[in-house]
């Protein structure tokens, strides 16, 4: 379980988050929603400590157990340890333009982990096959359309084994013709029991994969639910009004 309480996030003097409360279970997908500048990039971002709360705590309870405190300014070994227990997924790939599909998987295996270019080059052909692009190894990013491009961004955050995986809306700078292969790339994670956070605009997606579907407003989660449940019958004003302006 990873148990997240508090989170605290302000920017100049625009408070963001102001106390997100959340558990992860192992192996579980938790699918986050809500409307436009709620809050949820910034969330996930401090999930993997791209952004520092101001006061908070992330707690990853199974092995090898990690604990940070915000209010007491953990050490910078602390929070690259928290970094490095999460692989993020952007919503604009990120990959670097002038190294291939393998080179762009094989980087931090490389660099962070150490390995050789060999046991990297392996473990990055590994990688790219299960999404789908064993053939597209050799190729730079600006020859992938933007959903392989995105799938070698999947294989890059696989590629230090965390223990959590990471989207921020994923799929929403792509072609409505090219979602649906990342998303069976990501239902596929999720088929393989990836502890997976998923934010989303995908509704079909959430009722299909998630396990639990989370709705944030205002810097809070508002509710949080089975999907069926909470698409059917959801129990807060500010969910209802969500789900009434996106359906
Ligand atoms: P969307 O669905 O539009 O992506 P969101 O729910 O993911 O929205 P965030 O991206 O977390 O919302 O942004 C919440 C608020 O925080 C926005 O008002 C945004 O301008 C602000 N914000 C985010 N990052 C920063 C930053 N680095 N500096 C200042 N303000 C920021």
């Amino acid at each position: 379980m990873i148990k997240i309480r508090n989170i605290h996030k302000t920017f100049g003097n625009n408070t963001i988050l102001r106390g997100v409360d959340l558990d992860i279970i192992k192996g579980q997908v938790v699918v986050i929603l809500g409307p436009s500048g709620s809050g949820k990039t910034t969330f996930l971002r401090c999930l993997n400590a791209l952004e520092i709360p101001e006061q908070g705590s992330i707690s990853f309870e199974h092995d090898p157990k990690l604990s940070l405190d915000f209010a007491q300014n953990p050490s910078k070994k602390d929070i690259l340890a928290l970094r490095r227990k999460s692989g993020m997924v952007f919503q604009q790939y990120n990959l670097f333009p002038h190294k291939t599909a393998l080179e762009n998987v094989m980087e931090a295996p490389v660099q962070v982990q150490g390995k050789s270019p060999e046991q990297a080059s392996t473990l990055a052909l590994n990688l790219l096959e299960k999404v789908g692009l064993a053939d597209k190894a050799d190729l730079y990013p600006h020859q992938l359309s933007g959903g392989q491009q995105q799938r070698v961004g999947i294989a890059r955050a696989l590629a230090l084994q965390p223990t959590l995986m990471l989207f921020d809306e994923p799929t929403s700078a792509l072609d409505p013709e090219l979602v649906q292969d990342v998303l069976a790339t990501m239902k596929e994670l999720a088929n393989e029991g990836w502890t997976m956070v998923v934010v989303t605009h995908e509704i079909k997606f959430a009722l299909d994969v998630a396990d639990v579907v989370v709705v944030m407003d205002g810097g809070t989660i508002v509710e949080q639910g089975f999907p069926d449940d909470l698409f059917a019958n959801p129990q807060h004003e500010r969910t209802r009004s969500f789900l009434s302006r996106i359906n």
